[in-house]
């Protein structure tokens, strides 16, 4: 088969036994091996129905080339890049397909201190060692060890948290998510309801960007009243968050509410798509701001090379320093929930004082040609200022545009912010009369 399809940007995805079989799964594990060239090499699954069948696939590829395998067991894609961390390992290989539909599956790879492998930094090399399919045999097998992992973990996350008397509703999307924040609950006293928890039958996609995945949640909290609303991806990287009277708020107002819980002039990241407000609140508190490409890889780059404490992406995104650099859906829940404790507000009113803008949401367009599309766009806004980061960003006073070929998807994303209703109709306008196809 032929697996040049399923190497994404950052990770590889596929439906099982369709774009990969198990043939598939030992050839690209060894090649990760390979890669790696770690002694002991990290292992993890979400809670798919076809994981642990690949990841016993996984392990034995990893030990027949004589690497040893920690196998940590169902987690999160954020309890991974922690356990890398914790466990002092120099890489890991997490089976997971993020928020895809329940028929995929596929591999998020790490190196040492979890820093992802993305197509620019291993995951062609991979794919090529894979494709090759020559690997030298080892006389040792591998020894596969056991962990779990899961109570030192929550542990770890408690101790960024204070008490909290809180009463939350969460949809973990039917990821692992949900055991780790049951725990927590208990842990740190705050009362829980769920949804979609781990196992259970989907009733809707493990993507919480797309509103139509969030009806379950909204639906639930106009029936009873929570102090906080909390949607999270499958695999608990990304996460939303909503307001008592379930009004889903725009990442860009999280982080920037966030932001002002740090102290001390700091530096944050956020990526090429994320609203203004984010980084018009650090500059207004006197912190130093960078953009990055969107995508995680990036981001994570970005904040180590900058030394930054936090950043944030469009796409629900929340990276923390006290995390590894690395983004956790469930740390940032704690952090927003410490935050309104502190603030002694409800988030709804909380949040006012970020809700600045007006935003075109993203818009997809399906584009054969992306390239002349952007250029397009660009032609029309020329009297913007352009930035080229990631597609083409044009500033204007009272608007801003953000065009860009998707990383994950044969997608041209249109970003629109402005400050009033009406500038964002008539650049929605002339946009339209584009006709971009
Ligand atoms: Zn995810």
């Amino acid at each position: 088969m032929d697996i040049d399809k399923i190497f994404k940007a950052y990770d590889i995805r596929g439906i099982y036994k369709k774009d990969f079989t198990k043939k598939d799964i030992e050839k690209i594990a060894k090649a990760t091996a390979t890669f790696l060239n770690a002694k002991k090499i990290l292992v993890a699954m979400d809670a798919r129905k076809s994981s642990p069948e690949i990841k016993k696939e996984v392990a034995k590829a990893i030990t027949s080339l004589g690497y040893d395998v920690l196998d940590i067991g169902v987690c999160t894609t954020p309890m991974f890049s922690w356990a890398i961390n914790d466990q002092n390992l120099k890489g890991g290989i997490m089976i997971t397909a993020s928020h895809n539909p329940e028929e995929y599956n596929g591999f998020k790879i790490s190196a040492k201190k979890a820093e992802p492998i993305g197509k620019n930094s291993g995951l062609l090399k991979i794919k090529e060692l894979a494709q090759k399919n020559n690997f030298k045999k080892s006389k040792n097998i591998g020894k596969i060890t056991k962990k779990n992992l899961t109570e030192k973990y929550v542990n770890f996350l408690a101790s960024h948290s204070e008490k909290l008397d809180f009463n939350i509703i969460a949809d973990f999307s039917c990821g692992a998510s949900s055991k780790i924040v049951k725990k927590l609950s208990k842990k740190l006293g705050f009362k829980l309801t769920s949804l979609c928890e781990m196992s259970e039958t989907p009733k809707h996609e493990g993507n919480p960007a797309k509103d139509k995945n969030t009806k379950h949640i909204k639906e639930k909290m106009k029936q009873k009243e929570y102090d906080l609303g909390v949607a999270f991806d499958t695999d608990a990287d990304r996460v939303f968050f909503f307001t008592k009277k379930g009004k889903k708020i725009d990442s860009s107002e999280i982080a920037a509410m966030i932001s002002e819980s740090f102290s001390g002039k700091q530096t944050f990241v956020g990526n090429a798509t994320i609203g203004k407000i984010f980084e018009d609140t650090t500059k207004n508190n006197g912190h130093r701001y960078i953009k990055s490409k969107v995508g995680h890889v990036f981001v994570k780059q970005a904040m180590k090379k900058h030394n930054a404490v936090f950043g944030a992406e469009s796409s629900g995104h929340f990276y923390f320093k006290d995390f590894f650099y690395a983004d956790s859906a469930v740390f940032a829940m704690l952090k927003v929930l410490n935050i309104i404790k502190h603030s002694k507000k409800d988030l709804q009113s909380l949040i006012k004082k970020y809700d600045k803008y007006k935003r075109s949401g993203e818009i997809n367009l399906k584009i054969k040609d992306k390239n002349l599309a952007i250029k397009k766009i660009q032609q029309t806004f020329k009297k913007g200022k352009v930035s080229k980061l990631d597609g083409v960003s044009i500033y204007f006073e009272n608007f801003w545009i953000n065009a860009r070929a998707s990383n994950t998807e044969n997608l041209l994303r249109i970003n629109i912010e402005a400050k009033d209703k009406n500038t964002l109709k008539k650049v929605q306008a002339k946009l339209k009369a584009l006709n971009l196809t």
